[in-house]
């Protein structure tokens, strides 16, 4: 058989796998936003048979035999070639596959599964002691699974890697060494400040179906492509693709906080247009995909806080918002940007601000290295997070359900995971600093109402490429530099000294 018919037998293969895994996602979409509580069970067993499906098809030999041939055939000898990409991405995640014994990978869904619900459990009591048990099983697992795919190597890399290609603890702590420095002096001066921005302004009454409207047209205006994408609404905001031309993202609305709908639409719209800017013939491969957590998160981080917190989208955005909801004419668009910048100490990641968001997720990624490396027992990690938060944050949570029970994504398995958020905002800052010199200032643009040139220019940058380079090349090769935090501290430091003085 000739390399192209080799191939175009792969494609079929991996394309019907994608259909299926897009069939649970729909699934999975739906039960989030509409299923009624009596269709729990039966949709748990339609996802169930469509894993076990998913399963068979991940491990056909067929499959294998078909890239072992490919990527040493002329079809692949040109890395450039989208072929090559695939081929080359296929063979990795098979790779992985291999390495991690399947007994390890079916008990690793169960325990966190029960992990979860134990977490959930204990959340809600705001007691850790009794998800400790649950978490230690989780670290023995991932240690274990760790031990798979590391190759003789350090066993937080190996899973800091599995999420970020090309990732480590030693580049993670020194890429992130400036804001580690930095950002706590920032957090002092915003504190020591006379200046106090009001964060009432957004707050009020604001009906939710005006706010959904709003939430669509602004969608639609950095381009979200409404034929080719719906938006919903669900208590945990997601951004999904269902397939080609369907691209679903979700928000939450707060009837009295208009920033809570502004912010999730932004964040979740910015995942959106990276999913709807992949290269629709290559859907289902690997050139057709996000290529990281990292740069996923990077692309929803640029539209949420460069874009969504810059005074000239406030200014742009004014008319707007006193038309919509006239309530706010009492304020000014220099109140709002003041009150969406606004920095403060707090105990809770997912509300924080943009300085202080890393402080929490270095206290986390300091933890489950210790955990992972048997430094720290799970028992012991309220007393560590309060430590740390003391350390870095200056507050301490009254209880686990403000502390250590916040987040579920140790329950969930997710070790290593947390870094890429603070990837996320690394890169997005370097893109929007290339942006603003490519597109003759970001700022400008924004308060002219002009949003689609900076969508267009990440598509061009980021989202047709799919997987075709890892993620530090990739922003690299968009901006003409390696990443460095440097440009995002500066950036901080520059809204700190307007806001604060
Ligand atoms: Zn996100």
């Amino acid at each position: 058989m000739s390399p192209e018919a080799l191939y175009a037998e792969l494609v079929t293969l991996v394309r019907e796998e994608a259909i299926l895994g897009s069939v649970a996602a729909t699934l999975e979409w739906d039960e989030e936003t509409n299923l009624p509580p009596g269709g729990v069970e039966n949709r748990a067993r339609q996802l169930a048979l469509l894993a076990g499906l998913l399963h068979e098809r991940a491990v056909d030999p067929r499959r294998v035999e078909l890239i072992d041939e490919l990527a040493g055939s002329r079809l692949c000898a040109d890395p450039g070639r989208v072929e090559a990409v695939n081929v080359r991405e296929l063979r990795k995640a098979y790779e992985r596959e291999r390495k991690v014994p399947r007994a390890l990978v079916e008990e690793l869904a169960e325990i966190t599964a029960v992990a979860t619900a134990a977490w959930a459990e204990a959340r809600e009591r705001r007691s850790f002691a009794a998800f400790a048990p649950h978490l230690a099983r989780v670290i023995a697992l991932k240690v274990a699974e760790a031990r798979c795919l590391s190759n003789g190597g350090d066993l937080y890399d190996a899973l800091l890697d599995d999420h970020e290609e090309g990732a480590s603890a030693a580049r993670f702590d020194e890429l992130v060494a400036p804001l580690r420095r930095g950002l706590p002096a920032l957090l002092e001066r915003a504190r020591g400040s006379d200046h106090r921005p009001d964060p009432g302004v957004c707050r009020g009454d604001f009906p939710l179906p005006a706010q959904r409207e709003f939430a669509s047209w602004l969608a639609a205006r950095i381009g979200f492509d409404f034929e080719r994408g719906r938006l919903d609404e669900s208590v945990h905001p997601f951004t999904t693709g269902l397939g080609p031309g369907d691209c679903r993202i979700t928000a939450r609305w707060d009837a009295a906080d208009l920033s809570v709908g502004f912010f999730t639409t932004l964040h979740e719209a910015g995942h959106g247009l990276y999913e709807q800017g992949l290269d629709p013939s290559q859907w289902g491969l690997p050139a057709g995909e996000q290529v990281s957590d990292g740069i996923d998160e990077s692309q929803s981080r640029l539209w949420e806080n460069l874009v969504g917190r810059s005074a000239g989208l406030w200014r742009f955005l004014w008319p707007e918002l006193v038309a919509r909801f006239g309530c706010l004419a009492g304020a000014d668009a220099e109140a709002v940007y003041r009150a969406t910048n606004r920095v403060e100490t707090s105990l809770i990641r997912a509300r924080a601000d943009e300085i202080t968001y890393h402080l929490h997720i270095f206290v986390r990624s300091d933890l489950e290295r210790a955990l992972l490396r048997d430094e720290l027992a799970a028992g012991d990690v309220p007393a560590a997070w309060e430590a740390g938060y003391r350390k870095l944050l200056g507050v301490a949570p009254a209880d686990d359900g403000e502390g250590c029970l916040q987040d579920g994504h140790w329950a969930a398995g997710l070790i290593g995971y947390f870094p890429t958020y603070t990837l996320g905002d690394v890169y997005a800052a370097e893109l929007g600093a290339a942006a603003d010199r490519d597109l003759g200032g970001l700022e400008r643009a924004l308060a002219a109402g002009e949003l689609r040139p900076l969508r267009d220019w990440l598509a061009d940058r980021i989202y047709r490429h799919g997987c075709r380079f890892a993620p530090a090349e990739l922003i690299a090769r968009a901006t003409g530099a390696s990443p460095r935090a440097e440009t995002l501290l500066r950036r901080l430091e520059a809204r700190v000294e307007r806001l604060y003085g």
